[in-house]
């Protein structure tokens, strides 16, 4: 069996308030640390890149990207969060990514796409078509430059084996947004099911609490009774992007990896 590994790059975040999490939270009107991620596969046939962080510029200028909305933003970025220089811990150049699979396309996960011009981008139809015009109240977190360059898009329907041997598969999780998707690992030793924004906390997908952004909350309840269903059928490990206690429940690369 060939030998798979999957490495969670730590990109950053931002400060938002616990009503983001769950606008009936005891803690709203708190801000925590919302930590991005983007997480690369290395599969014999290709390394895959999941999600691509926040664009660097929002680091230095958040208004050439965010406009006025970025005084409503607490970026935290560090130099290191570059995507040149998430990949170069793990020792990887952006050329070496062979393919890139988009959870969805808000700021926080498709800043990275203009240093991947060379490689095909799977994403659902429906987020593509979403992202281009969106609804007014999602509007200031997709910010059309990170994605409107000449990019090798792949539109896909539905589920999707990326490799064709059925150990990294795409899953539409619609809900957070409407083409929203998540990634199904099958590594050697376990499986792991990157989530995305299909939920925020885990704890709060339990106890179906919805999160304060999101397209329809009756998807966001379907996408969580399917999540479960392939975690009881895969006993699959399930990690989400913004887990707020992502410095003890996620193994962090270059130090940490799932294999
Ligand atoms: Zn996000």
């Amino acid at each position: 069996m060939a030998s798979l590994k999957l490495y969670a790059l730590h990109c950053g975040g931002d400060m938002m308030d616990m009503a983001l999490f769950d606008p009936f939270d005891p803690d709203t009107g708190t801000k925590v640390y919302n930590p991005y991620f983007m997480y690369v596969v290395t599969h014999p046939d290709g390394n895959l890149l999941f999600d691509s962080g926040a664009h660097p510029d929002l680091r230095t200028d958040p208004r050439s990207r965010l406009g006025d909305a970025s005084a409503d933003f607490e970026l935290r970025l560090r130099p290191q969060d570059h995507i040149e220089q998430r990949l170069g811990a793990i020792g990887l150049m952006p050329r070496d990514i062979d393919v890139v699979v988009q959870s969805h396309l808000h700021f926080d996960h498709a800043g990275g796409l203009g240093w991947l011009t060379h490689a095909p981008i799977l994403v659902q139809r429906e987020e593509l078509a979403f992202a281009r015009k969106p609804p007014v109240y999602q509007e200031l977190i997709y910010v059309q430059t990170d994605y409107g360059m000449d990019l090798d898009w792949r539109e896909l329907e539905g589920d999707h084996d990326v490799f064709g041997d059925g150990r990294v598969n795409v899953i539409p999780t619609p809900g957070h947004t409407k083409g929203h998707q998540s990634l199904l690992v099958r590594l050697d030793r376990e499986c792991v099911f990157l989530l995305a924004d299909a939920a925020y906390l885990l704890a709060k997908m339990r106890s179906r609490s919805l999160p304060g952004i999101l397209w329809s909350p009756d998807a966001v309840i379907a996408s969580w009774d399917r999540i479960e269903e392939i975690e009881r059928s895969e006993r699959a490990r399930l990690i989400t992007t913004h887990a707020l206690d992502y410095e003890t429940s996620v193994k962090m690369a270059p130090d940490g990896w799932y294999e």
